[in-house]
């Protein structure tokens, strides 16, 4: 689906500084303009409140480690973080038990099965086997720091609010739609507890983690989120430093290999950037020591990714040199396929 993206503009390196500001800000609405014609792709239902979203709704905001953010389209439209809250989570999870213990409690390897998959526990004998699908967000949840669950999910929504920069709000239409048809998340809560790697109450936990991926945010928020990962742990508008650069790397590495699901692989052979994408059609893509992108549009691939999100995603990390793996400039796709021609 990425070959089709053969680019007329210079393509950076990832090494050295992304382009000017004005080059960026012309980038970022290239990339608008030039998706906004795509129509490929579901609005998720499975959550019935989500298959109101518009499908027309795309904002994409870039975010530097300097402050600078650059936006285009519907950047103030307010959809539910979902999935993406995983990564934040994680981190501050991480930032209180180490690197060695999330490790060892919830894994770091991709399952190559759905998100919401209860096979993925059972064939592992139990293992969550990543913090970034359900299984592993509910076990993270549950090992977030707090007295009672009141005090776990205000920890959340405190922690998740200081990489945005402001208090973000609960969509109570959006968590109570969830509660309604999550007997899949609840079922794999009971299944992590029974196997011993969760300790909490889980249907509690998943009262929880429904509530954090209810959180509303934008695409501008996203952007913020992610420089904030991106910048060694440093929100870069407050200038707080809200985790530390070691657990930023440890999630950055995470959302790697499984940011994307059982797609992960493919977005990193494309796109090369850590990410994490939700069902409402939300996609944080970091640059680390650059910045991030925060993308919506809530059509989406079968995998739950954002469809014109991965294109907007792949053009703008190919334009604007963001690919980690790059260290010269990409050959656009037709001159590949003409030198290998000539070879
Ligand atoms: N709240 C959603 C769920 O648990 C999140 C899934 C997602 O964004 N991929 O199913």
């Amino acid at each position: 689906m990425f070959e089709a993206d053969v680019l007329d503009v210079a393509q950076h390196a990832f090494t050295g500084d992304l382009p000017t500001e004005s080059r960026v800000g012309e980038l970022v609405a290239e990339a608008h303009r030039r998706y906004t014609g795509l129509h490929d792709g579901q609005v998720a239902d499975y959550i019935p409140i989500l298959a109101e979203a518009d499908p027309n709704w795309f904002g994409l905001t870039l975010a530097g480690v300097d402050g600078s953010t650059h936006a285009a389209g519907d950047t103030d439209i307010a959809f539910s973080i979902q999935s993406i809250s995983k990564a934040f989570v994680f981190a501050l999870v991480c930032e209180r038990y180490g690197h060695q213990a999330v490790h060892e409690r919830v894994g770091v390897n991709n399952t190559g099965l759905p998100f919401n998959s209860v096979m993925a526990v059972e064939l592992n004998a139990g293992s969550p086997m990543n913090p970034m699908v359900n299984a592993g967000a509910i076990a993270t949840t549950g090992l977030m720091p707090g007295a009672t669950p009141a005090e776990q999910w205000e920890n959340i929504r405190t922690g998740i609010s200081r990489f945005a920069g402001r208090y973000l709000e609960l969509d109570g239409v959006v968590y109570h739609s969830e509660m309604l048809t999550n007997q899949r998340n609840k079922a794999i809560a009971r299944l992590l507890e029974r196997y011993g790697r969760l300790d909490t109450d889980p249907l509690e936990t998943v009262d929880i983690y429904t509530r954090q991926c209810a959180l509303a945010v934008t695409s501008a928020d996203l952007a913020v989120m992610g420089a904030t990962l991106a910048g060694g742990g440093v929100n870069p508008v407050t200038r707080e430093r809200v985790i530390s650069s070691e657990v930023c790397r440890d999630t950055l590495a995470v959302l790697a290999s499984c940011g994307l699901y059982e797609r992960s692989g493919e977005w990193l052979f494309e796109i090369g950037l850590p990410a994490k994408s939700g069902v409402a059609g939300g996609i944080v893509a970091i640059s680390p020591g650059k910045g991030a992108l925060g993308t919506f549009s809530p059509r989406l691939d079968p995998a739950g990714n954002s469809v014109r999100g991965q294109r907007a995603c792949a053009y703008l990390s190919r334009a604007l040199g963001l690919n980690l793996f790059a260290s010269s400039v990409h050959q656009p796709v037709a001159a590949h396929r003409d030198s290998a021609k000539g070879a």
